[in-house]
């Protein structure tokens, strides 16, 4: 009897998902049916993301697990109907899409991209003094989990001393790694730039508050591809405004989207994003579904289980 894959993931969602979810299906050996609706009772799987619909999944008593289309699970974790297992995205495109962007981004600051791109005015601006190498410009990445971890390496490749922060104490060659409370204090002293990878939880919000932005280096970038939250909002535009923070791109917000008349849309210094730092990519994650779905089926661990405790 084929198993049923409820894609409660949201209608809009459903076209982009629909072929590579039944071709990574497919092959990975599995007789599935994959659709949107079913009767709760006879579902298998299902598939998540925040737009989807299901608030209760008390009638959902035979699913073996919910699987997430995205990395982050705020908006499901702490969902008290659901009992079944809940895995998280992590997909090795998803990764490389990350450690892109947040590159892209750091050289931009590091290397003053905007004078010249910006500047395009007629002004030969050739006795700028140069910027410091990556070598002298120290960058602190918080969280080394999946996507920090590959970010911190790619700018320690480019010869960035990197500190990299975490819950537990991580050991990541060539990184500085620190963890819990003091270790925060020490990895943005004096820190020119700060890349925030922490999921949203009860514990990491306003990890970036108005005395940890004073911590940083006067003119220090922030980046935020993480999650709203992580920001005091109100703190870092007293601190853009200062002058401590030289500049801000942020990828996620507290409301998304961005209302218009939010100040980071106007800020001089902000550079707003759509949460788009690392989309969630059908043809590849759908391979990493299909394979939790198989594990699930031949009564092996599923990959990339939420720790329901912690919250990530
Ligand atoms: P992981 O779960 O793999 O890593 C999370 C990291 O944060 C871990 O190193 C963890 O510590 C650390 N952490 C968690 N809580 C704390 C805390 N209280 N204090 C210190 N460190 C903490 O997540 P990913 O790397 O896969 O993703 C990180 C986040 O990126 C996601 O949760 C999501 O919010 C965001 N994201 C954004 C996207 C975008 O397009 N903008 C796309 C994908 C993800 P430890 O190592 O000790 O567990």
């Amino acid at each position: 009897m084929p198993i049923t894959v409820l894609f409660a993931a949201g209608p809009a969602l459903w076209d982009d998902y629909r072929s590579a979810l039944t071709a990574a299906l497919r092959d990975a050996g599995l007789d599935a049916v994959l659709t949107q609706d079913a009767a709760p009772e006879t579902v298998d799987y299902i598939l998540f993301s925040p737009g989807g619909t299901i608030r209760d999944f008390t009638p959902f008593v035979r699913a073996r697990a919910v699987l997430n289309l995205w990395a982050g699970v705020e908006k499901i974790v702490g969902n008290p109907t659901l009992t079944q297992p809940l895995c998280r995205m992590v997909d090795p495109a998803m990764t490389a899409s990350m450690m892109e962007w947040v590159v892209g981004h750091v050289l931009r600051h590091h290397l003053g991209m905007d004078v010249h791109i910006l500047g395009q005015d007629g002004h030969w601006r050739g006795d700028a003094p140069p910027p410091p190498l990556a070598c002298e410009r120290p960058v602190t990445v918080l969280g080394l989990g999946e996507l920090g971890q590959a970010v911190a390496r790619a700018l320690s490749v480019l010869g960035f001393p990197v500190t990299g922060w975490s819950r537990t104490a991580r050991a990541v060659p060539g990184l500085r790694c620190l963890s819990g409370p003091d270790g925060l204090s020490a990895a943005l002293t004096g820190a020119q730039g700060v890349v925030l990878l922490l999921p949203d939880t009860p514990d990491t919000v306003n990890t970036l508050n108005a005395a940890r932005l004073a911590l940083l280096a006067p003119g220090a970038f922030v980046i935020n591809p993480g999650r709203g939250p992580l920001i005091d909002d109100a703190a870092l535009l007293a601190a853009l405004d200062a002058g401590q923070v030289g500049h801000a791109t942020l990828d996620v917000f507290r409301h998304e989207p961005l209302p218009p008349a939010h100040p980071f849309w106007h800020h001089p210094r902000v550079t707003v994003t759509p949460h788009i730092a690392a989309s969630t990519r059908p043809g590849t994650a759908s391979r990493v579904i299909a394979e939790n779905i198989r594990r699930g089926e031949a009564g092996e661990p599923f990959l990339h289980l939420v720790d329901r405790g912690r919250g990530y």
